[in-house]
């Protein structure tokens, strides 16, 4: 069982579904509603796979492709701060 070490900042605060990651998407303890998307859901679950991402992301890096091995490993801090701040316009764009 491989050992992935992962910074829990913020994954309380950034939704697992678009990334979105802002305090107040946090809307209680235990209720996360994201300001961005509109994801509704338990606050715990929402972490869980934020960490869970993470892991992912922070194993890929350290293990990543064979034969990509990069000498530096540029720590551009977590991953999970990816995905957009506070002031971003919440109108929705079409994509067409
Ligand atoms: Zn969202």
């Amino acid at each position: 069982m491989p050992f992935v070490k992962v910074n829990p900042a913020y994954t309380s605060q950034r939704c697992q579904k678009c990334g979105h990651t802002c305090k107040e998407n946090r809307e209680s303890q235990a209720t996360f509603s994201c300001k961005r998307c509109a994801w509704t859901g338990n606050a715990d679950y929402n972490a869980a796979v934020n960490i869970l991402e993470a892991a992912i992301e922070q194993w890929a890096r350290t293990h990543g492709p064979a034969g990509s091995k990069s000498e530096t490993d540029p720590r551009k801090g977590p991953a999970v701060l990816a995905g957009g701040a506070c002031d971003e316009p919440l109108t929705a764009r079409a994509v067409a």
